[in-house]
């Protein structure tokens, strides 16, 4: 049988580097996509010594030929892509109001979308050569509770929140188009988890927000498609 392979992207800490240590112990070598070479090698290292096969793969997801340059480096080391978790994201920023939509300065909703919305859409059209290469290509899309419009949950953040509505939408459009085809693809959320991101002011762990990004990595062929989910099931859009 041939070794599953996985990328997670923004790997290198928080909930991404849970996800690759629980793609790891479900057996998948795991590509550590990650933007800053020392960053990245530690955790490469960490995984290692925690029994993960995990490899390296410079990844800034913003940047059009660091995505390309990935994706090759990919298809030399495995030839196929079994699991993509597009996790990396940013929140851009609270500080004095920054988020607040009367006064949303724009350069900080490009900067939170173009790493939370077009880099997902920039590493998923990248990777899909690679993924259609797989018996059971799965794609997770870290998402938000704060992203739901039914729920309007959170404190207020007029990018994030936004960023995490149109990913949600954008996991949607990618389902409905590879409907036809073994690539499952679904968007998740973690919860409200203790890593750099939230200032660690929660007492859930990164494990514990991985599990739901785990879970859907590896869904079994007649999983659901196209849905929005965490621990307790189904998440309303
Ligand atoms: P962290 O800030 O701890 O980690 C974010 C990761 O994304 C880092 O590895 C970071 O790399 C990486 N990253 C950011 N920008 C880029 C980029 N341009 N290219 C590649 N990697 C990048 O956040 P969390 O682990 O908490 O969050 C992970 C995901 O979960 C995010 O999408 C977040 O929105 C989502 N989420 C988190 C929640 C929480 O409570 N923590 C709740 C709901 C959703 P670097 O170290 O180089 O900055």
């Amino acid at each position: 049988m041939t070794t599953r392979t996985a990328l997670v992207t923004g790997a290198n800490k928080g909930i991404g580097l849970a996800i690759a240590r629980g793609l790891g112990a479900a057996g998948f070598r795991v590509g550590v996509g990650a933007r800053d070479e020392r960053r990245r090698r530690e955790a490469v290292d960490r995984l290692r010594a925690q029994g993960v096969d995990a490899f390296g793969v410079a990844l800034d997801v913003t940047d059009d030929a660091s995505v390309a340059a990935a994706a090759a480096t990919l298809e030399q080391t495995a030839g196929h892509l079994d699991v993509l978790v597009n996790n990396a994201g940013i929140g851009g920023g609270t500080e004095n109001g920054a988020q607040d939509p009367t006064t949303l300065d724009l350069d900080v909703l490009r900067t939170v979308l173009d790493t939370n919305v077009f880099g997902v859409v920039r590493v998923t059209n990248a990777m899909l050569p690679l993924l259609r290469c797989s018996d059971a290509p799965r794609i997770v899309n870290m998402s938000s509770n704060m992203g739901s419009l039914t729920l309007q949950t959170g404190p207020q953040m007029a990018a994030y929140a936004p960023s995490k509505s149109m990913l949600n939408s954008v996991t949607a459009q990618y389902a409905r188009r590879l409907a036809d085809t073994n690539i499952i693809v679904n968007a998740a959320c973690p919860g409200y988890v203790a890593t750099d991101f939230t200032g660690h002011s929660s007492t859930r762990t990164p494990e514990e927000g991985a599990a739901i990004a785990v879970r859907l990595a590896t869904l079994p062929d007649d999983g659901p498609r196209g849905g929005f989910f965490d621990d307790a099931g189904s998440v309303p859009w």
